[in-house]
């Protein structure tokens, strides 16, 4: 049965203290194929909240493609760089809708930007983000790494390790990685645990590679579960659900 998370008043013991959840900028557009649909957005900031209130630090990262993907515009013939920094610049503008609904509900929040726009949110200063999380401010970073020919899935990871966050939280559409595409063939197998090395062998479409390997080359674990199970974030962090864990 699906948590009530309105109802809730006891707050489990986290398996973690500070986490990173990325999500893709494609799980805040709901049905509607495109761009920002705030229903969906509050959904999450109140997933988010749930978290929160168990005392766990919360970083963000949040993908831009429900707004503007860099290959895409490169495939329609425009310069790549250009398009990898409107990317990045969609990524913002996602961190903001969610700044402002977790704020709605009363959490605090910091966005947090590889590239500077001191009008619209933080630059990025790792001592300032990481008292940030001290102070249970939620920090959304912004902007992916900052640099063309990455994905957001790379700059979640690589905040997560400077933030020295225990574990990446990959919150999917299905609850965990599997042999193949459980949308498309229903004997698709679900893993509990997979490797590194087997996330990059199989493809098994986990984050991009270069995400995969700077996890793998760091030890920092991935989780990857269901972002449309309502309680299912807290779910995991109180030790309970269905996820695949990706580790060595
Ligand atoms: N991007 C980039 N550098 C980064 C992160 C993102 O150039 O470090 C650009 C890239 O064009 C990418 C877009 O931002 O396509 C949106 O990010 P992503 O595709 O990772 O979003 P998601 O698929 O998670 O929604």
């Amino acid at each position: 049965m699906p948590l009530d998370l309105e109802t809730l008043d006891t707050a489990p013991d986290a398996t973690y203290n500070r986490v990173m959840l990325k999500i893709s900028g494609e799980a805040l557009m709901g049905d509607q194929g495109f761009g920002l649909h705030p229903p969906t957005v509050q959904r999450i900031a109140r997933e988010v909240k749930s978290v929160h209130d168990m005392g766990v630090e919360i970083c963000m990262v949040i993908g831009g493609g429900n707004i503007f993907r860099g290959l895409s515009g490169a495939a329609q013939g425009m310069e790549r760089t250009t398009a990898d920094y409107m990317g990045m610049l969609a990524t913002v503008m996602n961190a903001l809708a969610m700044q402002s609904a977790l704020e709605d509900l009363g959490v605090f929040c910091r966005v947090i930007s590889a590239i500077p726009m001191d009008q619209v949110c933080e630059p990025y200063i790792r001592r300032r983000a990481v008292r940030h999380l001290e102070k249970k401010r939620v920090c959304i970073f912004a902007a992916g790494t900052g640099n063309p020919y990455f994905t957001t899935d790379t700059a979640a990871t690589l905040r997560a390790n400077e933030m020295g966050c225990e574990v990446i939280f990959k919150g999917t559409k299905v609850d965990g990685v599997y042999d193949k595409d459980p949308e498309k063939h229903a004997d698709a197998q679900r893993y509990d645990a997979v490797s590194f090395d087997d996330v990059l062998a199989k493809r098994l479409g986990v984050m991009d590679a270069s995400a995969i390997a700077l996890a793998r080359d760091n030890n920092l674990p991935i989780i990857v579960f269901s972002l449309d199970e309502p309680g299912g974030f807290r779910g995991i962090l109180a030790g309970e659900g269905t996820y695949t864990k990706v580790q060595d």
